[in-house]
């Protein structure tokens, strides 16, 4: 029953990571593709392009994720579906999302360099949408797909500049030809199977190669206004300013202490903040801010947005300022498959490379997926455990490894 390690070329993959990279490429070297924009779509035609090449059959949906679809020898057997995104943060690393579509390329390609047939189909996915960027929520193309979010909701959402998502659907559709509708909600894969850069630096200390994931965590995040009173900067006297934007200083930093408390298991972040009327001499009467709080028990995200809660109400009476925290998004931890992890340790021992197990705090595409079919997350490190960020790194053999292990997996599901 052993067979030949399916043959993942190396530079084959590093070469498509860094021509896909430098669309929407920045000086500092990381990617700026926000969900729909032009770069984007220049990504998702190049995708396209590089799964036609490859003999795989494209299909799109309505909220345009894509499918390349490498048939398998009874085409009524579900797929085993591989993938991740190809949109990235504002601005963004070459490897979050794209390392997980294009190792799945990568491995379609091997399987037919191979002369394999699997008796599943294997289809690779770019979900719409990851980051929520541009577009909120994130994770939105899969969790669609998923029947977790309605389409007709999430083609209302405006980006900050007032363009609606669904204006920008056209730019969904890359203008090749022989491309296909498919179904929404989607239909249940076999497994799915996503690889990912780890994006916290546990692999690198510990030396190791992959990581199979076990669950997620407790999230919860929204936006917090701060209601005070407008006046003259120059005039007003310091006693009796309201200031929205003082209080959401002292808030941020209260928060900031929640989050520093919680580490290593949990985490808050401050990150987007607008102030009004946000002008030289006027002192600002609202501002508004998001917040998002993970921690891998359920229990103590809670108590962190309890301690938010309080923090609101000190700052509130100490100010005088109506503050209001809006709940936005809840997200239950979710566990991953436990065969598929086992799977992956026993494959990653096979192809001698080192795997440890972990929970992931931040969201990706197979929490969608995971309550539709059997979901595996595989992680491999990334320099310093840097993302979101233009510096995000990972070697040509880190991702070779991931790909080989996916590779490996995707064979045994597909059978
Ligand atoms: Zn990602």
């Amino acid at each position: 029953m052993t067979r030949a390690q399916l043959a993942i070329d190396r530079d084959r993959l590093w070469s498509d990571l860094m021509t896909l990279g430098v669309i929407g490429g920045t000086a500092a070297g990381g990617s700026y593709r926000p969900a729909l924009s032009p770069a984007d779509r220049a990504g998702r035609a190049l995708f396209a392009h590089w799964a036609q090449e490859a003999g795989l059959a494209l299909r799109i949906d309505a909220i345009g994720n894509m499918f390349a679809r490498r048939e398998g020898t009874d085409p009524t057997l579900p797929p085993v579906v591989i993938g991740s995104h190809l949109d990235t943060q504002m601005p963004g690393g070459r490897f979050d999302g794209p390392l997980g579509v294009l190792a799945g390329l990568e491995v379609a390609r091997a399987m037919t360099r191979a002369g394999l047939a699997t008796r599943h189909p294997v289809e690779i996915v770019n979900w719409t949408n990851e980051e929520g960027a541009r577009f909120q929520p994130g994770v939105m193309g899969s969790a669609v797909y998923a029947g977790q979010l309605a389409l007709g909701e999430v083609l209302e959402r405006r980006d900050s500049t007032g363009v609606r998502l669904s204006d920008e659907m056209a730019n969904a559709r890359p203008g090749l030809s022989g491309i296909a509708d498919a179904p929404l909600p989607g239909p249940v894969p076999h497994r799915y199977l996503e690889l990912h850069i780890e994006q916290s630096a546990r692999l690198e200390t510990e030396g190791q190669d992959i990581a199979m994931v076990t669950r997620s965590s407790a999230m919860c995040s929204g936006y917090v206004s701060l209601h005070g009173e407008n006046g003259h900067t120059q005039t007003l006297p310091m006693s009796r300013r309201r200031n929205a934007l003082a209080a959401a200083a002292e808030l941020i930093l209260e928060i900031e202490k929640i989050g520093a408390g919680a580490e290593p298991d949990g985490m808050v972040g401050v990150s987007v903040i607008e102030n009004w009327p946000n002008n030289r001499v006027n002192v600002p009467h609202l501002t508004r801010m998001s917040w998002a709080v993970v921690h891998l028990d359920a229990g103590e995200r809670d108590r962190m947005v309890a301690r938010i809660e309080a923090a609101v109400a000190a700052i509130r009476d100490a100010r005088g300022l109506e503050i209001t925290l809006e709940h936005r998004h809840y997200r239950a931890p979710v566990a991953f498959d436990q065969g598929l992890v086992t799977t992956g340790l026993e494959v990653a021992a096979r192809l001698g490379l080192g795997a440890i197990t972990m929970p992931t705090l931040t969201a990706h595409d197979a929490l969608s997926l995971a309550g539709l079919c059997p979901t595996a997350l595989i992680f491999v490190p990334c320099r310093g455990g840097v993302s979101h960020s233009e510096a995000e790194w990972c070697s040509p053999e880190q991702a070779a490894n991931g790909a080989r292990l996916l590779a490996e997996m995707a064979r045994q599901a597909a059978g």
